[in-house]
């Protein structure tokens, strides 16, 4: 099965943490710095889940959620928003983009994968452990 996410995060030590920690686990982690490429390759890669943050450059993360979900070839794949957005109604605004999860920023490295990996279909997660 294809095990490949698509991480959309403009900051340089996250993408280094959230990519070696899913590496470890089998993940193959594809990278975009801006919302605009993180589209593109959303149409390109065919990723299991995306990982969004939302305060990116060029696009922010929540614009990238609507036209992902508005795409019937890619509103499919579930959407992670990853944010160091604190203030409530944050989690609101994500979901209402399109998100169907919602992490804070800083992330926890032991549960970070299992949360990831909790919001992939039941089938997927299963052919995933394998
Ligand atoms: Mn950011």
């Amino acid at each position: 099965m294809n095990k490949r996410i698509l991480l959309i995060e403009d900051n340089d030590n996250n993408r280094y943490l959230f990519s070696y920690l899913l590496n470890s686990r089998g993940w193959e982690v594809l990278h975009a710095a801006d919302g605009v490429s993180g589209l593109r390759l959303a149409g390109e890669s065919d990723p299991a889940l995306i990982l969004l943050d939302i305060q990116l450059p060029v696009m922010d993360g929540h614009e990238v959620a609507r036209r992902i979900k508005s795409n019937p070839a890619l509103a499919a794949i579930p959407i992670m928003a990853v944010t160091s957005y604190a203030m409530q109604g944050d989690r609101d605004a994500a979901i209402a983009a399109g998100c169907q999860g919602y992490m804070e920023k800083p992330i926890d490295p032991d549960t970070f994968v299992d949360e990831v990996e909790a919001l992939l279909p039941l089938a997927q997660r299963w052919q995933a452990s394998l």
